[in-house]
């Protein structure tokens, strides 16, 4: 990465029409990295759990039309030849310290994509990516998407001085998901700009053709035109 990268897309593959909306949408505006979700870590066993493999189809397909590149999230490596055509593999807050995962992972040759864990401290990521790097990877992203604190009026808080820090002690691009930190689409587009203000590498942001009805976090998704407003705003900030 030597430019600032935006990774965007739906929290979760719902269907082919939605993802492909979204992947179009996203490649008229020249972004090259696709998310979408397709195993979903739901705080619920109640709540929507993802398409799973049908999921993982739908998003290369529709990634693969337009010469993008998918990134999803991994839970288990066991699933990890289902994920054969995804580009990039997503490591989410949850399974940061999922050592037996980022073991498998550190055996392939994907890039890692590494969210904070919600409760682990910056010395506790760095360790997480040693796991990755005992064979000598080195294609791996860190991921800050806020942290759990003692503030609740928004669902996470986003710790942007660990983007300085990861910077600093790390070798990594770091990256920072606004829209996770916020849990509120109000809130996503100030926050990708002080990401990128900060020296963040890039954002991954959620986006969805009609997210008031996803399935899954419909309360932080951007429209398409919130998310067109992002990229006009991004391309003032230079660092
Ligand atoms: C996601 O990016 O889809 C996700 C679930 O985020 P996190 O692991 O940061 O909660
Ligand atoms: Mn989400």
């Amino acid at each position: 990465m030597n430019k600032f990268t935006i990774i965007a897309g739906p929290c979760s593959i719902e269907n082919e029409k939605q993802i492909n909306k979204t992947t179009t949408f996203l490649a008229k505006n020249n972004i090259e990295y696709v998310r979408g979700g397709a195993f979903k870590p739901r705080t619920s066993p109640e709540s929507f759990q993802g398409l799973g493999e049908d999921g993982i189809k739908l998003l290369t397909t529709a990634a693969k039309k337009n010469n993008q590149k998918s990134v999803s999230e991994i839970m288990n490596s066991s699933d990890l030849e289902l994920f054969r055509d995804v580009d990039v593999l997503q490591v989410g807050a949850r399974n940061m310290q999922n050592f037996e995962l980022l073991k498998v992972l550190a055996k392939q040759e994907k890039p890692v994509l590494l969210k904070r864990g919600m409760a682990c401290n910056v010395e506790e990521v760095i360790a997480a990516t040693k796991y990755l790097t005992t064979d000598g990877k080195t294609n791996i992203v860190i991921c800050e998407r806020g942290i759990r604190t003692f503030e609740n009026s928004t669902r996470f808080t986003l710790d942007l001085n660990s983007v300085l820090v990861l910077k600093k002690m790390t070798k990594f691009n770091v990256i920072v998901d606004p829209s996770h930190a916020a849990g509120d689409s109000e809130y996503v587009i100030p926050l990708a700009l002080a990401a990128k203000a900060v020296g963040a590498d890039g954002i991954i942001v959620e986006v969805h053709p009609d997210s008031k009805n996803a399935l899954s976090d419909n309360n932080q998704q951007l429209s398409f035109e919130m998310f067109e407003n992002l990229l006009e705003k991004l391309d003032k900030i230079s660092v």
